[in-house]
């Protein structure tokens, strides 16, 4: 089957060096890979792209992270990451870094043919049916 679109990612947003460097510190990329790699393997998702990632955090950490939800959305490159209160049963808990919980799901919505990423948005376009909303947008930039 033809690609329609070339394969491409969203452009992440700015993402300091620095910033990069202290998560990559914290290991929450590890956890979020692992957590990612389970729910693969329980079959909940087919790709980390389609899924949606809650997380839960508490103390320190929430302080860190407070201001940096849509830098680990870009970095992490799934569906959908949810700031959550619970992340609720069978969540992934990080031995390193207790006050941190994972849970992942199939994100809701159709997949975008562009992105490959799973979201409500897709069909709202009429000029663009087969893509998600932020695509369309990218699209509509590019021309
Ligand atoms: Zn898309």
């Amino acid at each position: 089957m033809a690609r329609l679109w070339p394969l491409s990612r969203p452009s992440p947003t700015a993402r300091p060096a620095r910033l990069v460097l202290l998560l990559q510190d914290l290991k929450f990329g590890g956890t979020q890979r692992q957590t990612l790699e389970l729910a693969r393997q329980d079959k909940i998702i087919g790709h980390p792209l389609e899924a949606e990632v809650r997380v839960a955090v508490s103390g320190e950490l929430a302080d860190f992270l407070a201001d940096k939800w849509e830098t680990l959305k870009a970095i992490a490159i799934v569906s959908e990451l949810v700031a959550v209160e619970d992340a609720g049963p069978g969540a992934f808990r990080s031995e390193e870094f207790p006050e941190l919980q994972v849970t992942v799901r199939a994100a809701a919505g159709e997949k975008c043919e562009r992105c490959w990423m799973r979201s409500t948005t897709v069909g709202q376009d009429s000029d663009h049916p087969q893509i998600c909303g932020r695509c369309a947008t990218a699209v509509a930039a590019s021309r």
